[in-house]
C-alpha cells in the first residue's frame, strides 16, 4: 500500500447549527446539497452567508452540512486580518475563547460570540491507514510535501482516526499556497525523532544551545 497522503485545501467556510441556520434561511429551513466533500456524509450545500468581523466581511462563504452541534467558522490566517480578528489555531470544535462575528443570511443575522478559527491542520484517515502508517489517534507528525521545487514541510500536524473518515490531509488555502504542488498533491509523513515524545519548542531551544540531534 501507498504511503502518500492525499492533501486537500480546505477553502473559508461555516458550519452551522440548524438553530443558527434557519435564524439565516428562515424557519423550517433545511440545506440543499451542492456536492459531496472527500470525506464520507460531508457535502457542500448550495446555501451562502456573509460572514462580518469588525475589520471587514466575505460574501457568499460556503456553508458545509451536516448541521453541527455548534455554529463555527474556519478561515486563513490572511482571512482572520480582513475579518479584523484575532487568530487561533484550533482543531475543529475547540471553539472556546475564541473571536465571535456576524452571520448574514437572505431572512435574517446571527449574532456568535465565538467560533472563528483557523483549522490546525490534520490528517484523517481509518484505523488501518494508522496502522499502516505507524502512528495514532492525536499524534503530531511531519508532513514533506511533494512539489516542483517548493517542497515544504509541515510540522504540528495533527493525525485524526475515525472508522468513517477517508485519508486524507486538510490544509487551508495559506498553507496550500505556501507550496508548489504538482498536479497530484500529496504529502508523506516523515520521522526526525525515535518516539512521539518529542516538543518543538525544546527542540528549537536545543539547536539554540548548540544541541544538534
Ligand atoms: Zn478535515
Amino acid at each position: 500500500m501507498s504511503h502518500k497522503i492525499p492533501i486537500e485545501t480546505s477553502a473559508r467556510h461555516v458550519h452551522l447549527t440548524k438553530e443558527d441556520f434557519e435564524k439565516l434561511y428562515g424557519e423550517g429551513a433545511e440545506l440543499t446539497f451542492e456536492k459531496p466533500l472527500s470525506q464520507p456524509g460531508q457535502f457542500l450545500a448550495k446555501e451562502r452567508v456573509t460572514v462580518t468581523g469588525p475589520g471587514g466581511s466575505f460574501e457568499n462563504m460556503a456553508v458545509l452540512g451536516p448541521f453541527r452541534k455548534e455554529s463555527q467558522v474556519e478561515v486563513s490566517m490572511t482571512d482572520c486580518r480582513t475579518l479584523g480578528v484575532e487568530s487561533f489555531i484550533r482543531q475543529s470544535g475547540h471553539t472556546k475563547g475564541t473571536p465571535g462575528c456576524t452571520l448574514t443570511g437572505p431572512k435574517g443575522s446571527v449574532e456568535l460570540d465565538h467560533g472563528v478559527i483557523v483549522a490546525k491542520r490534520h490528517i484523517h484517515m481509518t484505523p488501518s491507514d494508522a496502522i499502516r502508517l505507524n502512528v495514532k489517534d492525536n499524534d503530531e507528525v511531519f508532513i514533506l510535501t511533494k512539489s516542483y521545487g517548493r517542497g515544504v514541510i509541515f510540522a504540528d500536524v495533527v493525525v485524526r482516526v475515525d472508522r468513517n473518515f477517508k485519508l486524507a490531509m486538510h490544509v487551508d488555502t495559506d498553507e496550500a499556497n505556501a507550496f508548489a504542488s504538482d498536479e497530484e498533491t500529496f504529502g508523506v509523513i516523515i520521522r526526525l525523532f525515535e518516539d512521539s515524545s518529542f516538543n518543538i519548542d525544546e527542540w528549537i531551544d536545543d539547536v539554540l544551545d548548540g544541541i544538534n540531534r
